[in-house]
């Protein structure tokens, strides 16, 4: 769709492993991280180079990552471990120590593995389960200092205000320039697809974030140019689809390929390895409690349990992304082994179903042996939202 700037994003992308090698031969230092309420801005703001690990859709590493860690776990966790097992990612030989998050447990399990296999240095950040309590917010914001301090010792530095505001004001900027890429995506004639800006985001799992800044508002300056202001209007041949539930992480296409092959346009997603994470993240001061803060009240992660599903503000916000996107229809990704989003697909397709949203579980694995199923399944979907006339969401 001839977004010149990607092209140079994939170059730069090819070249990142051994940027990174390098920048470790002169000393610094690289952490490898995963989960969902990580402030990468103190990891940046200290001097190392994050990198968010973790791929997906590589049956031969989870069948790896298996021997140690429990099949009873997603095939996403398992593969995270396979990676390590096999050591042969750059990324991953490339990490001087790790950080975890405990948003999902699962994710936290791993970080237990990789320390006792592989000897790796893991530092975890406690996340509280209700992010609505008073006491959350105390308990998060704890955590965040003492995630610094341990940072502060494996680097030898202070973590430096000023710097840290800057780098705020950094990760701010990257957070609005994907929210509005996303909006060109999902225009009516668009020049970048939902696909391309998928690789946008994990493009920045790896670049330096300040050269991925001025990547991302390079695309930017194209769309506006090519595009002017996007306007999303639904046509009568589409079927505009929304993607939630479970990480789809680099790697894994099978689900998405899919969608594509049967004709269904994908127009947003609320995926933790999405847009959610940079959706109204609004720091309020720049300090760690703010940080802390500004985690909290994003969008919860469905890892974390929420009963109360008139006041959910995961659901609130799905209802809200729809509506903006003018999708017809969900298709709920759940992987195997991943019970938190699972569990949470019934309920999901009820409130939805109540507002005319039709939803389509796919819950699947690595593994290709489904692959027909489910493009029988999705195609049949596809073509019931196609054939259905859109209607607003009430949100
Ligand atoms: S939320 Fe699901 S897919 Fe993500 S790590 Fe947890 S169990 Fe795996």
């Amino acid at each position: 769709m001839a977004i010149k700037t990607l092209e140079l994003i994939r170059k730069r992308l090819a070249e990142r492993p051994e940027e990174i090698a390098k920048a470790r031969r002169e000393g610094q230092k690289v952490v490898g991280w995963q989960g969902y309420n990580i402030p990468e801005e103190i990891i940046y703001a200290l001097g190392l180079i994050p990198v968010r690990i973790g791929v997906g859709g590589d049956d031969r590493l989870v069948e790896i990552g298996a021997r140690y860690i429990s099949t009873k776990n997603c095939v996403f966790v398992r593969e995270t471990v396979g990676l390590f097992a096999e050591n042969k990612d750059p990324y991953i030989q490339n990490t001087d120590f790790l950080a975890f998050d405990a948003t999902c447990l699962q994710t936290y399990r791993t970080a237990e593995i990789l320390e006792y296999y592989f000897n790796k240095e893991v530092i975890i950040l406690g996340v509280p389960r209700n992010f609505y309590w008073p006491e959350a917010k105390v308990y998060f914001t704890k955590e965040v200092e003492y995630f610094t301090k341990r940072l502060e010792e494996q680097t030898g530095t202070k973590l430096d205000n000023q710097v840290l505001a800057d780098t705020i004001a950094l990760y701010d900027r990257i957070r609005e320039a994907i929210v509005t890429i996303y909006q060109y995506q999902a225009a009516t004639a668009n020049y970048l697809s939902w696909e391309e800006t998928y690789d946008l985001i994990h493009a920045g799992y790896y670049l330096d974030r300040r050269e991925y800044l001025s990547l991302l508002e390079q695309v930017l300056s194209e769309l506006r140019e090519k595009q002017g202001q996007p306007v999303i209007e639904v046509t009568e041949d589409e079927a505009r689809i929304f993607i939630s539930g479970s990480v789809i992480p680099p790697g894994d296409k099978k689900l998405i390929s899919i969608i594509n092959e049967v004709g269904g346009r994908i127009v947003g997603d609320d995926l933790w390895s999405g847009l959610i994470p940079y959706l109204e993240v609004k720091i309020p001061e720049n300090s760690l409690q703010g940080l802390a803060v500004g985690y909290l009240n994003r969008t919860p992660h469905g890892a974390l349990p929420y009963l109360d599903l008139d006041t959910d503000q995961r659901i609130k916000r799905l209802k809200e992304l729809i509506k903006t996107f003018k999708a017809q229809g969900v298709i709920y990704h759940t992987l195997r082994y991943c019970d938190p989003y699972t569990f949470k697909a019934k309920e999901t397709k009820d409130i939805l179903q109540k507002v005319g949203i039709p939803l389509l579980e796919i819950h699947t694995e690595y593994a290709g042996s489904d692959f027909e199923a489910i493009r029988t399944r999705v195609e049949a979907f596809v073509e019931m939202i196609r054939n259905k006339h859109y209607e607003e969401v009430a949100v």
